[in-house]
């Protein structure tokens, strides 16, 4: 085929890249460009191979290593790490100890024992973990193999007479082989059925995919190209257009109805999925997720599940899909037929799971769905964080492409149950769980922090990311939210996963603006979050104001108005408009407002902003019996953080270091100004130490924790201990 004709593919091999790396890194460069195109491979899927010849570090002799793709990670983004390295004489031996074993085969103890033989044949001390798809690069007599799961060649895998179309489509190029389950024993029938036809340059994997070889990097990329093209040229000449899944049923939302609903649904829609584990979603619109969640077809196909192992994994066996109206049918309606739905997935995973466990099968897993199809709106999946649930809802959509291009060349159709619950339920896939560390205090967390462009509420944004969780940086300043939401995304990456529609599509933090004196503005901040999201967990509010008298000792009106609007109304508004998402979710949760040591001590010159933090005490125990059992309520009380804070403008600092007669030079920066004022209060408390950010954070993330679960209605000094600030 020649190359002007990839009209479904991207071709992205650029010789004046690939001529200047090593054959290692010309992997990991073929590698990247075929991951990036997810038409040729879903994220996480597929992987690829070079026998390179090396130096033997011991030998020093020049010897065989099979490079490929390791267990974990994705072609598009990997690096060099990501692939194992293996001798290949080693390797080729584990055939005589897989043969001598009594019984052996699809699924046999030797076979899954094999797994851990692969680690005795590592080169160079090589850390990174082989997969189970070792052997079907290493047992394939070709210098360099790809195996890719892309949508047209999955499309005729996963068709009732897959083996016909394999031959009307690539004719004596490519042979045929069927589902089995990926180990030892299908790489030893690829090399068996290579020996038969020793012409072929690759195979269509039943029920998965596509593997070819070639003994060039570049012929290998381009043969990979090439198959996946001729197959989806084939399949676009029997694209059935209009009448693809039988039509369409049911007419899709315009993006503000759609919104509006799904502002509604997100958090009900969480708290029932979350009943196991909690859950981040992913709402994915696109024109081939509309088609098909509003066609005729729409609830067999669902039924069917998804084909593709590597999609299972994640979408589950099938999804949920809600059979809703939503031109005639009401919200309520909506609500009715999903929990309905739900209850019947439920029990529907519970009968599976029974009919098909074995002796030794792992305990069932979380039962409920995570992705669920509604006509008009689309697709909405849920992962343990954001980046699993965005891959999540991009291998359903994959999915769906499959499903039409399978559907318009022969009859869709999925994996037997019972092979999809020995992948599913495979005890190496369980091994791979419980390798994995546990999971951080935050994940599966959404944290609001309001105040997040800046001293406490910055540090508690980072904080609370430490431990895993998803954070929305809010803040007056819209410009300071996304700059704070930036450093952790820069920190800890977007993940992988290339789903999400509008905000959905984000990574594990975003920046908002938000005055919460206006509560149209705080509205309209959580209905991002929950479209972003899915819903919101905990809340801490760090935002305030210190407005200090004019000399005469006077605040006017407005400032003393404005002092009590941010201060106390503010965060009365924060809690009264998450209280609608939170009781629509139904999952414990809790709300942290930041007060004063000022609050319990009177003194001079802050009459407006020790009242206001006084009454936020109050609010603190308020919101505590207002907003229970669901949502725990606590204070943070700070005393003079003067680091890095807003509260302390360098004019500030210079006023009271003047006051308290501290020598300084006008020269010095603000940050040596506010250190030497701190080290003066420091003297004041009990403790003699400065009072940092991070202190702060730590209390902030503390009573937001699970540690401190029994807490609520309290209020915590962080003060270094002032004793005319205890709490009677
Ligand atoms: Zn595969």
């Amino acid at each position: 085929m020649d190359l002007s004709d990839f009209r479904h593919v991207k071709y992205l091999w650029d010789d004046s890249i690939a001529d200047q790396l090593d054959p290692v890194e010309r992997l990991r460069y073929g590698s990247n460009i075929l991951g990036a195109d997810q038409r040729i491979t879903n994220t996480g899927g597929g992987n690829t191979s070079s026998k390179i010849k090396m130096t033997d570090p011991l030998s020093g002799e020049e010897v065989d290593v099979l490079w490929v793709k390791g267990s974990g990670g994705d072609l598009r983004t990997a690096t060099r790490a990501n692939f194992a390295s293996l001798y290949m004489d080693k390797f080729l031996s584990l055939e005589n100890i897989y043969n001598e074993a009594e019984v052996k085969g699809v699924k046999t103890e030797i076979e899954d024992a094999m797994v851990d033989m692969y680690r005795y044949t590592t080169f160079n001390l090589n850390p990174a973990a082989s997969s189970i798809d070792t052997p079907l690069h290493g047992l394939i007599p070709f210098r360099h193999v790809d195996h890719m799961h892309p949508i047209s060649v999955i499309a005729i895998a996963a068709s009732k007479d897959q083996e016909r179309l394999t031959q009307e489509v690539f004719e004596e190029e490519v042979g045929w082989v069927p589902w089995q389950r990926p180990g030892f024993d299908l790489g030893l029938g690829m090399k068996e059925k290579l020996k038969q036809d020793p012409s072929l340059k690759g195979l269509v994997m039943g029920q998965h995919g596509l593997i070819n070889w070639a003994d060039d990097d570049k012929a290998c990329y381009e043969l990979t190209l090439s198959l996946i093209e001729k197959a989806a040229q084939y399949i676009e000449g029997h694209d059935k257009g209009d009448h693809t899944f039988g039509g369409q049923k049911y007419v899709a939302l315009d993006e503000e109805s759609r919104n509006e609903i799904l502002i509604r649904l997100l958090p009900k829609l969480r708290g029932q999925v979350s009943q196991v584990n909690r859950f981040i979603g992913t709402v994915q619109v696109t024109e081939s997720v509309l088609q098909f969640v509003n066609s005729v077809d729409a609830p067999r196909l669902a039924e069917i599940g998804t084909s593709c192992p590597d999609h299972f994994l994640r979408t589950k066996i099938k999804p949920l899909y809600v059979d809703w109206d939503p031109q005639k049918e009401s919200y309520e309606t909506l609500i009715e037929t999903l929990e309905k739905g739900l209850a019947a997935y439920r029990a529907d995973y519970a009968a599976y799971y029974e009919a098909c466990k074995r002796p030794n099968s792992p305990a069932m897993r979380d039962p409920n769905p995570t992705v669920i199809l509604i006509p008009g709106l689309g697709l909405i999946a849920w992962g343990k964080n954001k980046s699993e649930s965005r891959v999540t809802a991009e291998f359903y959509s994959l999915a769906i492409d499959v499903m039409r291009a399978s559907e318009a060349i022969s009859e869709y159709q999925g994996l037997p149950r019972q092979e999809a619950f020995d992948i599913e339920y495979w005890l190496l896939e369980e091994a791979k769980l419980k390798r994995m560390s546990p999971e951080k205090e935050f994940a599966r967390n959404v944290v609001v922090v309001i105040g997040a462009g800046s001293g406490i509420g910055k540090a508690t944004a980072h904080r609370v990311a430490r431990e895993g969780a998803h954070v929305v940086c809010a803040d007056l300043s819209e410009e300071a939210a996304r700059a704070t939401a930036q450093e952790l995304v820069d920190i800890y990456g977007v993940g992988i996963g290339v789903a999400g529609t509008g905000l959905s599509g984000c990574g594990p933090a975003i920046g908002l603006g938000v005055d919460i004196t206006e509560r149209e503005g705080i509205k309209s901040m959580f209905e991002k979050v929950v479209l972003a999201y899915g819903g919101i967990d905990n809340i801490i509010i760090t935002a305030g104001i210190f407005v200090p008298p004019d000399k005469q000792g006077y605040i006017p009106d407005e400032k003393w108005a404005l002092t009590y609007a941010i201060n106390v109304t503010g965060p009365y508004l924060v809690a009264d408009e998450a209280k609608k998402i939170w009781k629509a979710q139904g999952l414990k949760t809790s709300l942290v407002l930041t007060t004063s040591a000022n609050a319990t001590v009177a003194k001079q010159g802050s009459l407006a902003y020790d009242t206001s933090k006084a009454a936020a005490n109050h609010l603190v125990r308020e919101l505590a019996i207002e907003l229970a059992p669901l949502v725990r309520v606590n204070g943070l009380a700070p005393a003079t953080v003067v680091e890095g804070s807003s509260m302390f403008p360098r004019d500030r600092v210079i006023s009271s270091l003047t006051k308290y007669n501290i020598t300084f030079e006008e020269s010095e920066s603000t940050e040596a100004l506010r250190g030497k004022l701190a080290g003066f209060y420091a003297q004041r408390t009990l403790t003699k130490s400065p009072i940092t950010l991070a202190d702060q954070a730590e209390v902030a993330y503390l009573l937001s924790s699970s540690k401190l679960s029994k807490t609520t209605g309290q209020i915590i000094s962080v003060d270094g201990g002032l004793h005319e600030a205890f709490l009677r």
